[in-house]
């Protein structure tokens, strides 16, 4: 094991840290804006998400870079900038983390479809390498890929960032067929564990896609299926339409409920995805007795 994840997961189960992108639209950032070119522009704003974060008893947070790779940033007119504003975004999250927390930078899926031929395998293992190796030189303690739907691409994301030599986290989406045990792609738990246990991961995981409720069974057989520890960031229930928008409605103390059951079945490191926020993390604390 990865000394990092070692010396973390030897107090028990670490608790993470919840969304960001409802932080930061409630601080301003309209809809549809790029979240991540903030680390150049409200840079300010982003440290007050990760320190919000910290204050209520995360041990870990992640970086503001979830559409940092040249892909994503691109659609933004910002493909230029993948360096600084992910390096930024590391050394924002290392500010707020202080001594009392690690932070994980964020790697999200870059949007193009390798099955429809839109990038190829190279090109998206560079764009994964370059985005790493920024948050490598801002400081990030350990790299987590994240909200992966296509098992090929989270491969590759994970064989492009191994080589920098930080701790990494692959997690998976599980929000399909009828009982949410699959990706988009038809992967089951045990296909994903697998393929991102043999690309060489050092926590397997799943993150957003349903309510906690649901991760349980995921967790356990993401467990099952590998050796490594198993990292969980469930939402705030499922997302109901109101007025058009869409709005989660579970409580913090209702989401800290389940983190009992989630720790049985096998979570090393627990936290939240969409919906959720500072006030869950507390709870989650509370709930654990710490
Ligand atoms: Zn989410």
């Amino acid at each position: 094991m990865h000394e990092l994840i070692a010396e973390l997961t030897a107090g028990g189960p670490v608790i993470t840290d919840g969304a960001w992108g409802t932080q930061m639209q409630a601080r301003g950032l309209a809809v549809g804006a790029c979240p991540d070119g903030w680390n150049l522009t409200n840079p300010d704003d982003v440290q007050a998400v990760a320190e919000a974060y910290v204050q209520a008893g995360s041990q870990v947070v992640i970086t503001n870079t979830f559409g940092g790779t040249r892909f994503c940033l691109a659609r933004h007119d910002l493909a230029d900038k993948v360096v600084e504003i992910n390096r930024t975004g590391a050394e924002i999250s290392r500010r707020a983390a202080g001594e009392q927390a690690k932070v994980f930078g964020s790697i999200g899926p870059s949007g193009v479809m390798l099955m429809m031929g839109e990038a190829s395998p190279e090109e998206l293992r560079d764009a994964f390498a370059e985005q790493a190796q920024a948050l490598a030189d801002g400081g990030a303690n350990a790299l987590v890929i994240e909200t992966m739907s296509d098992p090929a691409e989270a491969k590759i994301a994970v064989e492009a960032v191994k080589p920098i030599g930080l701790p990494v986290v692959a997690c998976m989406v599980f929000d399909s067929g009828k009982d949410l045990d699959r990706t988009m792609m038809g992967t089951t738990p045990e296909e994903a564990a697998q393929i991102l246990t043999d690309a060489g991961a050092d926590c397997i995981g799943s993150n957003c896609g349903q309510g906690i409720e649901g991760f349980v069974a995921i967790c356990r057989r993401l467990h099952a299926a590998t050796d490594r520890p198993i990292w969980i960031k469930a939402n705030a229930g499922l997302p109901e339409m109101v007025d058009g928008e869409t709005v989660y409605t579970q409580s913090p103390e209702g989401f800290a409920d389940h983190v009992p059951a989630l720790i049985e079945a096998g979570a090393s490191f627990v936290g939240g995805c969409c919906g959720t926020a500072p006030a869950f993390i507390t709870a989650v604390k509370e709930r654990l007795g710490r």
